[in-house]
């Protein structure tokens, strides 16, 4: 606004102020910016936008300087090129469905996939015209014997965050990238601190930023990640196309949570892999499935690949226990609570009966399974609390 004019009203003046940037304002924190018009100095700089332009904003729904900082530290910590932002974790996945697949197309899903993923796909399939074929996670290279003509993406997911089987994500993105097809990994386990897929040839990493990335339980986020320029341009194009962005507000929260995140990721990691250890002892565990143990498929890929395991692990009950007696020792807990999602400070248990979920593979264990979110309490209660439940609930077989 130029000095000279005549003299506003008060109302006006609440709306237009002198200051509108704060030029030379240095702190830690990225300023929070909300928008939903942004401004231009001029027409021409309107004309000569260019929606590929990452570097520059038109519409808060787009982009703003916080949301920008996000993407970028979030690229940054992936070892890629370009982020873009969703509302949910979820709604990443998707962004990639809306930008790529098209009715014709060909997909492959593993049979690990989190679940509304395959929701997804299956509705793809029934009323969209793709086809969708499940695979066995464990399929490694051999996957170039399921690829047709029309095979248009790969999903991966490592590990399962159910199942927590591990996949040989080098070795399928090799077998994608030579044979045309697009690979996508949802890597919300890794966080991008524990492994990075682009570096293993994986074309598009998902995150659910709901989990770690926020760590306090109270945001809703998700991003894709990559260092393709076209892919990246595909994926933004989508997200335009169909309204998608998030506020500035939610980045905010999350920038303020990233930089303690491979703190609190290491933590989760230590109490996980400690009562994960524990429980393979317990007379009422047929198995414990966690990466970094021997027992869970994959575990040699884990241990080539991650460089850590974070919070998250599952332990199978012995077939003898009843399901009801297994929902009677997670309702026991008393430090673990019950429901979805994890990556925040408080401790979450549930029980899945993996069976009806798999058409690729069969299922090999009969007891039930419950899965373990480790939080950020103290080891010791932990262990404390499961071994109290486990009294209570699951009596001695022998
Ligand atoms: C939670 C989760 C998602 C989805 O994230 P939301 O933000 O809850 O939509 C996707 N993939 C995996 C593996 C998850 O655990």
């Amino acid at each position: 606004m130029s000095d000279a004019g005549p003299k506003l009203h008060p109302q006006t003046l609440s709306i237009h102020p002198e200051d509108r940037i704060t030029p030379g304002w240095t702190a830690v924190p990225v300023p929070v910016a909300r928008a939903s018009t942004v401004l231009f100095p001029d027409l021409a700089s309107i004309r000569a936008m260019n929606w590929r332009d990452d570097t520059k904003w038109r519409y808060g729904l787009h982009a703003t300087p916080t949301s920008m900082a996000l993407m970028q530290r979030l690229a940054a910590l992936e070892g890629g090129k370009h982020a873009l932002l969703h509302p949910s974790g979820l709604s990443s996945i998707t962004n990639v469905y809306l930008a790529f697949v098209r009715p014709g197309d060909d997909i492959l899903v593993p049979d690990n996939a989190y679940g509304p993923n395959r929701e997804l796909a299956d509705w793809y399939a029934t009323d969209f015209g793709v086809s969708v074929r499940y695979y066995d996670p464990m399929i490694g290279e051999k996957i170039d014997d399921l690829l047709q003509d029309n095979t248009r993406l790969i999903w991966i997911e490592a590990p399962g965050s159910v199942t927590m089987e591990v996949p040989d994500v080098g070795a399928i993105a090799r077998v994608a990238r030579a044979r045309g097809v697009l690979s996508a990994i949802d890597s919300t386990y890794a966080a991008g601190l524990s492994f990075r897929p682009l570096e293993h040839g994986v074309d598009i990493v998902v995150q659910a930023l709901t989990k770690y990335q926020s760590g306090g339980s109270d945001v809703m986020m998700g991003a894709t990640i990559t260092s393709n320029e076209d892919i990246h341009c595909e994926l933004k194009r989508a997200r335009m196309r169909f309204g998608i962005g998030v506020s500035s507000d939610d980045c905010s929260l999350v920038l303020r949570s990233l930089p303690s995140m491979q703190v609190r990721y290491d933590a989760h990691d230590r109490s996980a892999l400690a009562l994960a250890h524990w429980l393979k002892t317990r007379p009422e565990v047929d198995v414990v499935l966690h990466p970094a143990l021997p027992d869970c498929p994959g575990h040699a890929s884990f241990k080539r690949d991650f460089t850590g395991a974070g919070g998250l692990f599952s332990v199978v009950f012995k077939p003898a226990y009843t399901s009801a007696q297994v929902d009677a020792f997670v309702e026991g807990l008393r430090l673990f609570k019950l429901g979805y999602s994890w990556g925040g400070a408080l401790s979450l248990a549930l029980p899945y009966d993996i069976r009806p979920m798999r058409t690729a593979t069969h299922w090999p264990h009969d007891g039930v399974l419950v899965r373990f979110f480790v939080g950020l309490e103290d080891e010791r209660d932990l262990h404390a609390d499961i071994e109290q439940s486990l009294l209570a609930h699951l009596p001695s077989t022998s």
